[in-house]
Order: structure tokens, then sequence, then C-alpha cells
């Protein structure tokens, strides 16, 4: 079993509901990531195609990067390639999903809800999140202050983030991520487990809490040391 301050930052958990449920979710796709064995050079490509995203909403062209170190960070599922161009390096998405953070004045699209919800806290910087409620449609927005934990305001104000227990084949961003939902309301969320097939395997969470949840998610990606 992992150390889990190797791949999270549980000092921004303090709810024990959140501490209980973050080992049970991401568990194969945390594994791959194993921050202390990338070496410092892939580690700083990949901070610099996180840093992209930020200024300008989109990844880096990939030519001219080194094909070994982009190699490595697709096998630890740090991002995803469609063909020649980078799909996404978490928590951001290249093409527009339901979800979006709006960080220092540029909009990025977002893997999952959980990956919105935790860029504020991975940067450091005040945040506002714009989600879909997967049961109605109806857009949900999210302000978080500038330490990436406290949510400001809300609308609808009190909705519910799914995180669903998936078994991960592939990479994250086809598997987990779609799992990770937003609601408008309690009411909506209980309508889509309802309507499931199988009854889904997961977590409810506040909008707190999933801030919370990638808030410990995504501060390693651009902390300064890997802990
Ligand atoms: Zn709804």
């Amino acid at each position: 079993v992992l150390n889990t301050t190797e791949y999270l930052d549980m000092s921004v958990v303090n709810d024990r509901a959140v501490a209980a449920a973050l080992p049970q979710l991401l568990t194969e796709w945390r594994m791959k990531k194993r921050w202390n064995t990338l070496s410092d050079e892939t580690r700083s490509l990949h901070r610099d195609i996180l840093q992209s995203y930020l200024q300008t909403g989109a990844p880096p062209n990939i030519e001219g990067l080194n094909a070994d170190m982009i190699q490595d960070l697709c096998a630890r599922d740090l991002i995803v390639m469609n063909d020649a161009s980078i799909a996404s390096a978490y928590p951001f998405s290249t093409a527009p999903t339901l979800h979006s953070v709006e960080i220092n004045g540029v909009q990025v699209a977002s893997v999952c809800a959980i990956d919105a919800l935790g860029t504020g806290a991975m940067v450091g910087a005040a945040s506002k999140v714009t989600s879909h409620c997967a049961t109605c449609g109806m857009g949900i927005s999210v302000e978080i202050a500038n330490d990436g934990l406290t949510v400001l305001h809300s609308i609808p104000n009190a909705p519910r983030v799914w995180a669903g227990i998936v078994a991960i084949s592939g990479c994250a961003a086809t598997t987990q991520c779609q799992s990770m939902l937003m609601f408008c309301n309690q009411g909506h969320l209980d309508e889509w487990l309802n309507r499931a097939k199988d009854k889904p395997d997961g977590f409810n969470f506040s909008i707190l809490h999933a801030v919370q949840a990638g808030a410990a998610i995504f501060r390693p990606f651009l902390a300064k040391t890997t802990g």
C-alpha cells in the first residue's frame, strides 16, 4: 500500500468523509503517477504543459517537445494524446466538456467536475467553475476564493457532486472522469441514481467537500516539492 502523501495533499482535507473517500477514488490512476519516480526534466515539462493551458486555454504544440518524456507522461496517465496533439492534461481538456474553469482571466475546459473544482487549489488563485447538471442540463456555477478551498457562492445554492468508483481500464479521462458528475440539487442526483441500470458505487459530495477532494488530488500537480 502506497503512502497517500506521495500523491495526495491531505492537508487540505478537514472532512472525514472526504478523507475516507479519497483512497477509494482514483486508486489505480493515482498509483501510476508516482511523482517520486518522475525525472525533474519530465516533471518540468508536465508543469509547462499545465501552464500552457492556464495561460492560453490550450496545450502547447508537441513539435519540439521530448518524445520520450511525452511518452512517460502518457504512461503515467498525466496526459492523454490524440494523434499528434495533447487531448488532455489533468485537470485540463483541450476539447470542450460539460465542465470548465475560469482562472486568472482564462477559460479552460476541465476533464471532469472534480478537476474543475480542484484547479483553484492547484494554481493558488480565485476561480469560477461552470458545469451542467447531469440530469437536467441546467448551468451550475461555483466561485471559489484564492485559497482554492473556500466556496464563495454557487448557483444554484446547493449543488451536489457524484464521485463514482469505477474499475479503470485505459485512461482516467474515458472511465473514472465520466463518473464524476455535478447535479443542481440532491433531487436531481437521486433521479440519476434511480435511473441507473446497476446501482452506482460512489460518493455524494457537497460542493465544499468536492472542492477539498479536488484540492487534495491536484495540489501536488504544481507543488514545488514532490513530498
Ligand atoms: Zn438538474
